[in-house]
Order: structure tokens, then sequence, then C-alpha cells
């Protein structure tokens, strides 16, 4: 097949059919199960997934676990096989929960990554499916249409002004013209002008091709390396955590290096001792999760946002969406329903009500099957494909008992020029009763410059047309004119004859207004960016609450004269903007950014790739999006509903929030772990904790309230703040401080506890209850790092059913270590009495007491 496929751009089309075992007709579904068995599913398997066992092993190659496996060996070679074991028992633990942790993220990255990824239209049976690019098999028949991903490679077997961007492929950025003719075989891969290849996008025109090879025996299978992995890259927090964390160990390296030294050196510990010690309390006070827990948050996030129709593509856009301070949103099927229904037509100088129309009518009846006829929309017992627009032009004609196959059968097509957003016409060209007739369709205002109008005709149409806008219908004009051959081309566009006018509504969407009340309460600018007329986009956007008392409703062209920097002072002004261009969309974006906002956009055509790319979030719609659209987007819209875009902003919010909570666990707890060491070697007292104290908190009991934590539910508060500024980072002079005195006030009672026990029974005694105090007080403070705000006795305190686990869980397993005799000599751990017991959950259940009071202080 591979030797095949390097002769397929010049061979015949009859030839290649026969090669291929198939016809015009695409497979039927038993053949391309049989051929998707044979040929593997169409998808580039460069990235390999790790197995559990290799995510195991890996959790071993970290360089504090080396050191703790060193020292483990070498505690057997000193006879002390119980303190190797435990340690051993114990890191062990900790992979098999971060193997489970790796492996859960894994997985939900993957399934988003399925979720976004492209599918095709194939004939199958005959009839246009469209199903997942992975299932598209060879001999396949493809549909392309502009914004189109092109998922295999394939032989063209028809193209209507079709153009491919190969820069993947080639490096070359502007599009390539394809056609249906022979090539010569020795072309080089930019020249295969027959040929369309995977990994390359359609960005304009219409096409059909003929699966010639998939997955890795395509040209992009060659190049498998180009496939970029969605969430393989760091997030700029990730990074910024790393560097932290990376800092902050070298500063615990040298104190416990210096430790080591005292202890051994000073005191007369053995080396040993002194060197298990040190290495647990660097394992204690590095906080090495940092980077692997905003991971796992993140994950858990992107799950619960796909679940409510926003798919994220690349992790950074979940961290971005916390401080979206701007969301400019297109207005068709993003706002409205985009579902159209024609109300009102405008033919022979009358305005004519939808139900009063009359095919019948001579004066009607050229409007109407133009609109039959100048469309690509079927509507059928399997529902409707193709835009919206369009389908209510066929629903009109069914309204009168037209079949459009029929119509369409009658008056064949002969060429096209297709609708393009930013010529906002589409015409075709027929074979009617008397010769060839070009119908074309589109935008009133782009139309009536190309018509033959008296003034007093185009006075009164533009009239109609407003009067339609204003009642917040979109309205296309529609013109025709003989042609002497089928060849057209832009320039056919030009003195036409005017047709009518048809009106549709597409009332807005439900959830809009609400969401865009919420979006103000959040302190975020909704814009509405639309190709639409101005006059029907400010009645849309009054009726939902964006265009307001102070703000206008303008058309694209009139930023044309300005200069960046009076746009920049411009865009607070305006709430709508019409009739835009792709390049008017990325000057709006950035004079956004440039006021120090971060801006969502939302684009779902070809030319919208360079504005979703410019945005700090590109928001792609899922339903209506094309390949390109969502290709160039970080997040994608499974619903296509604005609401989506501010319930993610939510989540990005409450993802945000908890991974800072995560953190301030984490940091807090370690930190008052080095603290209390501290203050017993300097005030010249046994060391507090065994080693195996340090890693049993560390490695186990801290884990599961860390991850719990990323789960937080949100509070309602989240939508009612400020966004927070673009720059500004987790470790804010604020957070360190609230780290600081959090991890104070557990130290002292973890300092508090180690005395009592001192006193009763000595260092034995001492340490146990040290290591019981900061492992409760930790677990503890799962509970204050819910909120800034005290919860100590309210309903919130309870309401994270995973913390209230990993607290029960945690404490069940100190338990067990100071329960259980068999146990207690693994762990170090002396018996305690009950009163000892009772202090211990009291200085820990007081640590969180005081917490909180100091929280309510603060808050006054
Ligand atoms: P939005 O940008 O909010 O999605 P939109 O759908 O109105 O708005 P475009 O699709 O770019 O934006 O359409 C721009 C204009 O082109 C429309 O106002 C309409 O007049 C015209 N138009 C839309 N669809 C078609 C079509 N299928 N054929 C011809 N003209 C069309």
């Amino acid at each position: 097949m591979a030797e095949k496929k390097k002769e397929v751009w010049s061979e015949s089309r009859v030839e290649l059919f026969r090669e291929l075992g198939c016809g015009e007709q695409g497979l039927t579904d038993g053949e391309a199960a049989q051929r998707l068995s044979r040929f593997g599913p169409n998808e580039l398997s460069g990235e390999k997934k790790k197995a559990p066992l290799r995510i195991f092993l890996e959790q071993f190659a970290d360089f504090l676990v080396i050191l703790l496996i060193g020292a483990a060996a070498v505690s057997i070679a000193l006879g002390d096989a119980e303190s190797a074991a435990v340690i051993l028992a114990v890191i062990t633990m900790n992979a098999v929960l971060g193997t489970v942790q790796t492996v859960k993220a894994a997985a939900s990255l993957e399934s988003l990554k399925r979720m976004s990824a492209p599918t095709a239209k194939v004939v199958r049976d005959g009839a246009v499916r469209e199903i997942p690019g992975r299932e598209v098999t060879v001999g396949d028949v493809v549909v392309l249409d502009a914004g189109d991903a092109v998922c295999a490679d394939g032989r063209l077997l028809e193209c209507a002004a079709l153009k491919a961007d190969e820069s993947a492929l080639t490096g070359e950025s502007l599009p390539v013209e394809k056609t249906t003719g022979e090539v010569p075989a020795d072309a080089p891969l930019g020249d295969r002008r027959n040929m369309v290849y995977s990994g390359s996008f359609i960005t304009y025109g219409r096409g059909r091709f003929l699966v010639t090879g998939v997955g890795m025996d395509t040209e992009m299978g060659r190049i498998a390396a180009l496939l970029k992995a969605a969430g393989d890259k760091k997030t700029p927090l990730q990074e910024s955590l790393d560097q932290f964390g990376k800092k902050l160990s070298v500063g615990i390296l040298i104190l416990c290096a210096l430790i080591f030294a005292v202890s051994v050196l000073v005191r007369g510990e053995s080396v040993m001792s002194a060197f298990l010690f040190a290495v647990a309390l660097a394992v204690a006070a590095i906080p090495e999760a940092l980077s692997s827990i905003v991971t796992i948050v993140l994950s858990f996030g992107t799950r619960k946002m796909a679940k409510e129709h926003a798919v994220i593509r690349r992790l950074q856009a979940v961290e971005g969406l916390g401080s979206v301070s701007v969301i400019c949103s297109d207005k068709t099927g993003t706002l409205t329903q985009n579902k159209m229904t024609v109300q009102q037509l405008y033919a022979a100088g009358r305005i004519i009500p939808v139900e009063q129309a009359d095919f019948a009518d001579p004066l009607q009846e050229p409007l109407l099957r133009a609109a039959l006829l100048c469309s690509d929309a079927t509507v059928n017992e399997n529902g409707e494909v193709g835009d919206p627009t369009e389908t209510a032009l066929v629903r009109l004609g069914e309204r009168f008992g037209f079949d459009e196959e029929e119509i369409r059968s009658r008056w064949p097509r002969l060429t096209e020029i297709p609708f393009d957003s930013d010529r906002k016409l589409m015409s075709t060209v027929h074979q009617l009763s008397g010769g060839l007739m070009m119908l074309t369709k589109g935008a009133v205002d782009v139309l009536l410059d190309r018509t033959m109008l008296t003034e007093q005709e185009r006075r009164e149409i533009e009239s109609v047309n407003e009067e339609f806008s204003r009642q917040g219908l979109r309205v296309l004009a529609f013109a025709c004119r003989e042609v002497d051959s089928p060849a057209v081309n832009l320039c056919d566009e030009s003195a036409m004859d005017f047709l009518g006018l048809i009106a549709m509504m597409d009332p807005p969407r439900e959830e809009s207004a609400p969401a865009v009340a919420q979006c103000i309460a959040a302190g975020i600018r909704p814009v509405m960016i639309t190709g639409d007329h101005r006059v029907t986009a400010a009645a849309i956007a009054r009726k939902i609450g964006i265009l307001t008392e102070g703000t206008e409703a303008v058309e694209g062209a009139v930023i044309d004269s300005m200069s960046d920097e009076e746009l920049k002072e411009f865009v607070p002004k305006v709430s709508v903007y019409a009739r835009v261009s792709p390049e008017h969309k990325i000057r709006i974006v950035r004079a956004w950014q440039e006021r120090g906002n971060l801006v969502a956009m939302t684009g779902d055509g070809v030319n919208d790739a360079p504005a979703l790319k410019q945005a700090d979030i590109g928001v792609a719609m899922g339903v209506t999006g094309t390949e390109v659209a969502k290709d160039a987007a970080g997040m994608v819209l499974t619903d296509d509903n604005f609401a989506t875009i501010v319930r993610a902003v939510e989540n990005g919010r409450g993802v945000y929030a908890n991974i800072k909570r995560a953190i301030q666990f984490l940091l807090s707890g370690n930190f008052a772990a080095i603290l209390t060491v501290l203050y017993a070697s300097l005030a010249g007292l046994p060391v507090p904790f065994a080693a195996v104290h340090l890693l049993f908190i560390n490695l186990l009991t801290d884990s599961l309230p860390a991850i719990a934590l990323g789960l937080e539910p949100q509070d309602g508060e989240l939508m009612r703040q400020k966004p927070r500024p673009r720059n500004e980072g987790i470790l804010t002079r604020e957070f360190l401080i609230n780290v600081g005195i959090e991890g104070l006030v557990i130290a002292l009672a973890t300092s508090a506890a180690f005395h009592l026990g001192l006193r009763a029974g000595g260092a034995p005694m001492g340490s146990t209850m040290a290591f019981s105090t900061l492992c409760l007080s930790r677990l503890f403070h799962g509970f204050s790092c819910k909120s800034a705000r005290p919860v100590l006795f309210q309903k919130r305190f309870f309401n994270n059913p995973y913390l209230l686990g990993a607290f029960a869980a945690g404490a069940a397993l100190l338990a067990a270590v100071l329960l259980i005799p068999a146990l207690e000599p693994l762990f170090s751990a002396a018996a305690l009495p009950a009163a000892d017991l009772g202090a211990v959950a009291g200085l820990a259940f007081g640590s969180m007491a005081v917490i909180q009071a100091l929280k309510a202080l603060r808050r006054k």
C-alpha cells in the first residue's frame, strides 16, 4: 500500500477507485470496519502512553527518594532491618499514591484530547456522515468544507475553489490552490495539487477526496514529531512554582546539612542516625509535590469543565480564565440560539409576512426559488445539515410543499463561489430555461452595491432593511444576473438585478441575559463582536444587557482610521462591533490587552484563527466552529454557548483558588516541621522527631488533604469578586505571611506537646507527642485552608466530603501507629496514656481554633 500511495497523485480517478476497491458511494459500514482493523485507527502513534508500572518506577527516580533508599540500605547493613522496612514501606505506599494520581491525571487529559480531536464528514453507504477522524480509513470518500481539518492523505475527486493551508507539512504559509487534474509523479509535496494531506486545513472552497493513506502511513506520519500534545508544556503557574520549589530546596538542603553537621560534631550522634534524620527533614520540608499538585488540581478542574461543555485544549487556559476581565463574544449561535426562522420577505416593493408568502405569485417566485437554489443546506428525515441561515431558507421552501432535491435537480448548480464571511456573499450558477443564471445572496449593504437600482429604489430597500434590523432580524438580500459561462469569478458579482430581501429571526438564548449579568457582577466586561448588521446586533445586545447606557454600537469600519493609541482610548466606550473583519477583531483584542486586560475571544471561522491566537484565551465553537478555529483556541465550547464561557471563568477562578489552598496547606505544614526542629536545636533539646515520623507525615497523611483541598466546592463569593490581576502570582506577600503565621501556630502546638512528653517520659515520649500533634494539627489545618474566613462551627466546615475522608484516613493511620502495640516500635512511638492522647488532640484542635480566630480578627 505504501508503495502504491507514492504514485497516487498521478493516477486517474477510475484506476484509483479500482485500486482501493471502492466507489463514489463510499464504503459500507461493514467494509469500513474491516478496513479499520486492517489499516488500524487513523492516528499518529508518535506519543506512546506510559504503562502504570513505568510511572510507578519513575516515582523512585527522585533525588530525595534515592537518598532514603540509600539510608534504608545502610540501616540493613548496620543490622537495623526494622527501620529499613518501615522506610521502604512508606516510600512504596507514597509511590503507589503518586502512580494513582499520575494515571488519573493522564487519563483525564487523554479524554480531553479525544474530546477536542477533529471529526470528518465521510460518505458511508451513500450518505454523508460525521465521524471521529480516527475512524476514517483507506477508501473512504471524505467531504471537505472551508475550515475543515484534513484528517488523512488522499486524492481529490472534486473541488470547488479549494485552498488548503499545508504549512504544518511544507512550511509554506500561503494556502495552496487545489485541482483534480493530473500532476507529474515526481512533483514535490507542495506541488501535488490534486492531493490533500493529513495535518492541513481547508481555508477556502469545498471538495471531496478519496482516502489513500491514514495514521502513520501519511506524510504527517513521517513528521509525527510535529504533533503537539495538549498539556505537555508546563503552565506558567507550574513553572513559577517549580522555580520557587528549587530555590526553597537549595535553602533547605543547606539547612539540613548544617543540622547534620551539628548533630554529629556537637551532639556526638551516630553518623547514620544523623544522616537519616537530615534526609527525612529534607523530605518533610521540601515542597516537592507543588507542581504535581497543580497538575492534579488542573486536571480535575478540566474534567469538571468538560462535563459543563468547556473542553480545555491548553492547561494554561485554566489559569488564565481566573483573570479574564473582558469577554469578546460573537453573536450568532453564542448569544443567540442560531435557530433561524424566516419572518418577513420583501419582494416587488412589498413587505410580506411569511404567512402570506406565495410561490405561485410570479413577483415572489424568483426570490423564493433563489433562496432554495443558492443554499447548501439540506433538510430531510435525518434532520438539518448546513448553516442555520440556509436551513431557514430550505424550511421556507418546505412550507410551500417544495422538495429541495427536486428544485435543485430541475435547475442544477453548475458552479459556485462559496460563502465567505469577509465578502459576506455567496453565488451559484444554474441552468435555467432561458440560459445560465447566477444567483447571489448576502449582506444587504454589500449586495446593494452590486445591483442596478435607482437612488429611490435603493433608499426604500435600505429603509426596509433598517426596519427589519431594528426588530433584531437578520436580513439577506438576493440578486441575479445572466452569465455566458459557468466559469464565474468575483468580478461577475456586479451589475445584478435585485430580487428581494428575506428577514429571519434568531432569538437570544435564554441563558444569555443572566450570564451577561453574572459577568458584569464579576467585574468582567462583555463585548459583542459580530459579522451581522449593526442595528440587528444592537437590538439583540440591548435585549440581553450587553449594550447599556453610556456605551455604543459601532461598525468595525469605524476603527479603520484610528491609530492603535486612539483605539486603546476608544474601546471602553463600545459594547457592540458589527460588520467586523478578522483584522478588526485582532485590533480590538490587542487594544483591550494594552489596557492591561486579559481577554477571552470567541471565534468559529477560518479567518478567526489569528484573533483566537492573539487573545489570551481563544474560545472556539465546538458545534459550528471550523477545525482551524478549534486548533487555534485554548478552549472549545461543546455547546457554543456564551453562558458556558462564564461558567468556565467561574470554574477557572475556582481551580485557581483550590490550587492556592493546597499550596497553602503544604507550605504551612512543612514550615511548622522545620520551625519545631530548629527550635529544638536552638534550645538544646533532643531531636523532636524520628526520621520515620517525618516520612509518615509528609508522604502519607499529608497528600490526601492537599488533593482534597484541590476539590473544594466553589463558594458563591467567587463571581462577586473582581478578576485577579493578570500578573499576580500565587506566592504574594500576603500569602507567604499567612503561611508563616499558620506554620508558626502549628509549630507552637507541636513544641508544647514535645515539652509535655519530655517532662512525662523523656525523649521517646516527647518525640511521640510532637509527632502526633504535628500530624493531627496538619490534618485539622486542612479545614483552615478552606477559606480566608473562619469556617469552624459552620456548615462550610463539612461541605467537602473528600477533605472529611482525607481527615478520617489520616487520623485512622495515626491512631493505628499509636494504638496498635505491634506498630509502636516500627514507628519509634512510645505508648501514650489516655491523658496524653487527650493533650495531643486538644493541642492539635487548639492550633486550628487559634488559626481560625486569627482569620476572624484579620477580617475585622
Ligand atoms: P457572528 O459573527 O456573530 O457569528 P454572523 O453569523 O452574522 O455573526 P457571518 O457569518 O460573518 O457573521 O455573516 C456576516 C453576514 O453575511 C451576515 O450578516 C449575513 O448578512 C451574511 N450571511 C451570513 N450567512 C450567509 C450565507 N450562508 N450566505 C450568504 N450570506 C450570508
